[in-house]
This record gives structure tokens, sequence and C-alpha cells, in this order.
């Protein structure tokens, strides 16, 4: 039995993600986890909402909410909706938890006793009247470039000039809108990342199963112009990890908080901490999994991410953890993903185009949109939902091919034989071929689950699934039993067999179809076809079955037609 660490990157806690964003990391990586514990691997699988840093506070301010209160109700809301899709976290956690700051203090003071921490004296702008220092985007005024009055400090939406907040004309703060404002001199941590350049180096080159997209990225930033730069890790802001040296003050940072970028990697080990306190579990039951001096050094861990997360995760994080000079799990692997558009453009969160995933939910159960979004998942370029596709996908696929045959095969045999599986004959030369098939399939199905290939899985499966159709066509049991109701009854007790073996191997896909499909079946024997006959033997004459409730409904035209309508503007 082997040992997986998953975790998928950390989504914002600002609002809703659309399908864009699931599809970029969670749903592919909770695939993984659920086909993981279907072969009987030990799993744990992390993700977090990512709460900190400005966009976190100027939400909070948009909701007329303190941002401690915004960022719990809107945790809850991203959990309820993660459970509805079926995403399978063995924790949910919060990059704001006590143990994320703990252990967020904890690598910064590693990092600063290993020389890696330096302090950066640096111009900022204050705002007399809030009290504090302001950073770029609570800093708001006139542009110098095109006089668009309303320019943020960090650039103008208007003419997309990179600002910064003392280019501004008549700047005021837009916490208070003041313009009691001044530059002053304050100071930032910075993360020595340069003085690590050959460490990282060496650790990407002995990656070599990398995909060559992963490594090429993190080269680029290892040695392109001046080669890998420093990265402050410290912000002016009140909502975040407060800057300390483990557990003691750092002077000179009062009030001032680590950065997003800093914390968020870090609370994927927080967030098994976070696991195992809210199961009754021990410290040692979680560094199984983080330490490799605890027992961590068998465990393959694997991350899944948008490619825009790639820099973060093959250096900025490994730079943390390399540094502290701790036995720290390193990633093994890393699967990145492209982006998926949206009906002729892209999704948006910012201007609320596309389809989200509460509102994927108001309209169809979640396996529809995991199906469609796994099936075409942004592996080896950018991929596009349209809602053609998606209802022929799903028609095709889903209703036609799976959902009929699970109907056909159970109706017919009720029909006949009644409600449990027939007695008679034994598997010929057509049921062998389908074995053989079945099982040259199988282990191909296996091998891109693997390999995390997740287009060839779901291409696989679905041939698994036509291989079983092609079969009921070419066996006809409906006319078979005619002439030979003992042969009809043997290609029946192959087919509600097949039924179970899809819902095993389908499980990974869409979780709640083929949970009925196996309440139906009357079984909870979900073990892996390692040997396909078997498993094809698995339901023995007499076992009860019922008939299902239709799997899959169609998408009519009227229903696509109405949904194109209504995602095409922006969401309210
Ligand atoms: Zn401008």
């Amino acid at each position: 039995m082997a040992r997986i660490l998953i975790t998928s990157a950390l989504p914002y806690i600002n609002g809703i993600k659309h399908l864009g964003n699931l599809i970029g990391s969670q749903l592919p990586a909770d695939l993984y986890a659920r086909y993981n514990r279907g072969r009987g691997n030990e799993v744990m699988f992390l993700c977090a909402t990512d709460e900190h840093g400005t966009p976190a506070e100027l939400a909070a301010a948009k909701a007329n909410q303190p941002v401690a209160d915004y960022c719990a109700d809107m945790q809850k809301v991203q959990t309820d909706i993660a459970n509805r899709f079926g995403l399978s976290f063995d924790h949910f956690g919060r990059s704001s938890s006590p143990q994320n700051h703990t252990l967020t203090q904890h690598f910064a003071s590693k990092l600063a006793d290993a020389g890696l921490i330096t302090e950066v004296a640096d111009r900022q702008v204050y705002s007399n009247a809030d009290g504090r220092f302001l950073p770029d985007r609570y800093v708001e005024g006139t542009c110098p470039n095109c006089g668009y009055d309303g320019a943020r400090g960090d650039q103008c939406e208007e003419c997309t000039k990179q600002l910064d907040p003392t280019d501004l004309i008549n700047p005021r703060s837009t916490i208070s809108g003041s313009t009691d404002l001044e530059v002053r001199e304050t100071k930032h941590l910075f993360l020595r990342q340069s003085a690590m350049r050959d460490q990282l180096d060496q650790w990407i080159d002995s990656k070599s199963d990398w995909p060559i997209l992963t490594t090429s990225i993190a080269k680029k930033w290892l040695h392109d112009g001046d080669g890998l730069q420093d990265r402050g890790i410290t912000r002016d802001l009140d909502w975040g990890v407060p800057v300390k040296k483990g557990d003691a003050d750092w002077p000179g940072m009062e009030g001032k908080v680590f950065y997003v970028w800093f914390d968020a990697p870090i609370e994927y080990i927080a967030c098994a901490s976070e696991w195992a306190e809210a199961n009754g579990k021990s410290d040692a039951d979680w560094e199984r999994w983080w330490r490799t001096d605890k027992g961590a050094d068998d465990v393959k861990y694997v991350q899944f991410m948008g490619k825009d997360n790639v820099p973060f995760h093959t250096l900025s994080f490994p730079a943390t953890i390399l540094g502290s000079g701790e036995p720290w799990k390193l990633v093994d692997h890393l699967k990145s993903f492209n982006y998926l558009n949206y009906d002729g453009g892209q999704f948006s969160t910012s201007k609320g185009r596309g389809v989200f995933m509460d509102q994927a939910l108001e309209i169809l159960p979640a396996d529809y949109w995991r199906w469609w979004l796994l099936s075409h998942a942004p592996e080896s370029s950018d991929s596009e939902f349209t809602w053609e596709n998606f209802q022929q996908s799903v028609n095709k696929d889903l209703a036609d091919v799976l959902g009929n045959f699970v109907s056909r095969i159970t109706k017919f045999c009720r029909s006949k034989f009644g409600e449990a599986v027939p007695e008679g004959g034994e598997y010929g030369e057509q049921e062998q071929a389908l074995i053989a098939e079945l099982t040259t399939r199988i282990r191909a199905y296996e091998g891109h689950m693997e390999a995390m290939e997740i287009r060839k899985s779901a291409q696989e499966l679905r041939a698994i699934w036509v291989a079983g159709n092609e079969y009921l066509q070419s066996a006809a049991p409906w006319s078979t039993f005619k002439s030979d109701p003992e042969k009809a009854a043997t290609q029946v007790r192959m087919g509600l067999n097949l039924i179970r073996l899809y819902a095993v191997l389908s499980a990974p896909f869409i979780p709640t179809a083929t949970a009925s499909m196996l309440s139906a079946m009357n079984t909870l024997d979900t073990s892996w076809p390692d040997d396909v006959t078997e498993a094809l033997n698995a339901l023995p004459v007499g076992h009860e079955f019922s008939v299902p409730e239709v799997l899959f409904a169609k998408i009519t035209d009227d229903q696509r037609e109405q949904w194109q309508q209504r995602f095409s503007g922006i969401r309210d």
C-alpha cells in the first residue's frame, strides 16, 4: 500500500470560484485522491482557503464586514460548495488558522537563523488619518499618464499603466478618503532566494520525471536576467500572520504581517495539523505525512495547480522548506494546468463572466459538470467550455452510453427473470473476448490515472463503457431469450456484473451516480478489478438488485439555449 499526499492550490477567499478555477486544481486533485483510495492506497488530501492579503480586506470592506468575519463566512460557503461538488478533502482548512500562524512564524525564524532573511529599507505612503502605512491598492488618485481620477496605487485600470503609489496626482486613502498622506521610511523583510539559487537549481535538476513545461518555467525564473530575485515577505496590513521570530517579537517589524505568498503554501503543512486537531489525532499522526524524520520518507507528494502557480511551487515554497534546514517533505510531482475558457472568451471572477460553482449546481448535479470538466481538462493547451459541447458530451457519454446501459439491462432482467441475478449457463467465447478487452483497457486506464493523464483516463473509461454496450448490442439477450433462455441468463448476469464494475472504475469521475449504481446493485463490494474475470463474477446467482432511477437526464435544446442566454452576461 502506497502513501500519497495530495494538495490542491488554495482557492482565494474573496468569493465563489468559477468552473475554470475548479478544473485548474481542486477537481483533478479530487480525481487522483479518489482513484488512489479506490486502489487501496493511503491518501491524505488537503486543501484550504487562502485568506490573507489586500483583496480579502477589500472584499470584506465592500461587504461591510470585519475581515475575520468575512473570511469565516466565506470559508463556510466554499466548504459547502466543495462538499456538494464531491471534493473529498481529508481536511479543508484555513490559511488564517492558529496552526498556520505558528508554523509561518517558525519558518521565518529558521530562515532568519540561516541568514536567509534581510531587512530592506523602503519608502511608503503613510496615512496620518488612518494611522497606518497604505499598501498599493489602498491609495487612489489621478493617473499621471491618462488623467483618470480613480487610478489605483499599483495600476491605472483605465490605461493599464503600472504605477507606484507615489506617482499618483492628488493621492487619497481608500480607507478614509483622507488626503493627509506622506511618504515615510519603513522596513520590510526579504527572503534571500538569490542565495539559494544553486540549491534550488540542483533540486530541480534531480526531477528528471517532471514535465518540461514545469522545469522550463522554474529554470527561466532561476536564470533569466539577473537570476532568481529576493522577495519581500512582509506587508503593512492588519489582517495576516503577525511578523514574529518564532514566538518572539521581531524588533522593527511591529504592526506588520507576513505577505500572503509566504504564508499560503505553508498552510499545506499547517492544514495537516488542523486535520489532526479536528479528528482527535496526535502530532505524530500528521507529522508522518510531512516530516521525513518522522515517517514521511515513503510518502509520494503530488501538487495540483494552474500554470500561473508553478513558480511559487517550484521555487518560492521549496526555498522556504530547503532554507529552514529542517526535514520537511518536498513535492515529488507537480501537475499543472492551462486555462479553461468560456464560450468564446475568458472566465473572469472580477467581471463575473462564466459559470460559477454555485450556479452550476443550481441547474445540474455535480457529476454532469465533473464529467465534462475532467474529460476536457486543459492539460496540453487551453480548452474551451461551450454549451453545445457540454450538451453533446453529457447526452452521449453519460446518458446514451453509461446511463442507457444500466437502465436497459436492469429493466430487461426485471421483466424476464425478476430482480435477482439469474441462474444458468457459463460465460462463453463472447464473454471471454469481452473480459480480454476489458482487461487491456482497465490496465491502460490505471496507467493513465497513475500518470495523471486526465483526458486519456476519461477516454479510456468511456471506451470501457462502450465495450459493454457493444457486447450487449451483439449478445442481444432480448433476442436470445426467445430461443435460449439459459444463454440469455448468462448474458444478463454479465450485464449486471458490468454495472458493479463500471461503478468501481467510474467512481473517481462521477461519485454520486456510481453510488446510486452500487446501491441499486445492492452491494458494498468496491474492490478494484485486479482480476477482471473475478470482478465479473462478484454478483452471484440469486443476488437481489433493484432498477435504479434514471442516472442521467439528457440536456434538451431548450435548456441549452436558456442556460446559454442566462450565463451570457455578467453575474449580479
Ligand atoms: Zn491611466
